[in-house]
């Protein structure tokens, strides 16, 4: 059987400059998983004594906290700074841009729309910017019953598929008098989709690789079972079926964001040697 890897996948410009800041800061911690792959956060932890702790309140005066690639609620940051805690941030460029969009439009008086998960790091930080608030929508169907002003302004998760992006501003765009609708989708995002996408389409089986948490990986796997049935999210080698390979010529590999080239190349090499 033949693997193939997708044109574009794996670490993304924005986790690997997060771990380039965490190796660089030995012996400190990051406030929440620095990534969404615990085996690479894992690896930070054995490499270079780079802790995590899920409760900023833990963090001591003249203690280093690594702030996570998806970035934190304002005023935990605000806190952290208060308290003499030595701020690094690691907070990805491309979701700086979102909480700096979400506070500039909500103070400019529009409401702020942002489509995403309002369970993710990311979306919790973004949506903690907009000085009077924000809504969060999955869909068009929770927009519906929503009672906007004739201004509105749309961010979107920085992983989310395009087409579903555009499907929300296409709701709005004829019900307000404004609808600002900002591209916060990144680029990394972008290339990963549009090359699993083509993968995806002439593929026997695919395998996507990253953290079952990672937004980016299941956004990824969501469009390969567009287009392939037989998709197999993966964390790791360990969660290969070999029967998924059976009488199949062609298997696609992609890898999320924030999925080490360690972890894929332990996969392609699984694959070559037991099918
Ligand atoms: S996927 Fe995009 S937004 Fe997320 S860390 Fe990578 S570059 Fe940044």
């Amino acid at each position: 059987m033949k693997i193939e890897l997708a044109e574009s996948y794996g670490f993304c410009f924005g986790v690997k400059r997060a771990i380039k800041i965490a190796e660089e800061n030995k012996n400190s911690s990051t406030y929440g998983p620095l990534i969404h792959n615990s085996k690479e956060i894992a690896r930070l932890d054995k490499d270079y004594k780079v802790g995590l702790s899920e409760d900023f309140t833990t963090f001591k005066e003249g203690e280093k906290a690594i702030v996570r690639t998806h970035g934190i609620v304002k005023d935990e940051l605000a806190q952290l700074k208060d308290s003499g805690v030595d701020v690094v941030d690691a907070t990805c460029p491309f979701v700086t841009k979102p909480q700096e969009i979400a506070q500039e439009m909500s103070e400019a008086g529009y409401d702020v729309v942002i489509f995403g998960d309002e369970a993710h790091p990311e979306i919790k930080g973004v949506k903690s910017y907009a000085t009077h608030g924000a809504t969060v929508v999955t869909n068009v169907f929770d927009l519906i019953e929503l009672k906007l002003r004739d201004r509105v302004a749309l961010i979107a998760q920085t992983t989310r598929k395009v087409e579903d992006y555009i499907e929300i501003a296409n709701y709005l765009i004829p019900r307000h008098k404004e609808v600002r609708v900002f591209n916060t989708i990144c680029n990394a995002t972008f290339e990963n989709q549009e090359a699993v996408r083509k993968l995806s389409k002439k593929a026997d089986v695919m395998i996507i690789i990253g953290g079952k948490n990672s937004s980016n990986t299941k956004q990824l796997s969501s469009i390969s079972h567009d287009f392939c049935a037989n998709s197999h999210h993966i964390e790791d080698e360990n969660d290969i079926d070999y029967a998924w390979f059976k009488d199949k010529k062609l298997c696609g590999i992609s890898a999320g964001a924030s999925t080490p080239d360690w972890i894929i190349q332990n996969v392609v090499d699984s694959i070559s040697e037991n099918c």
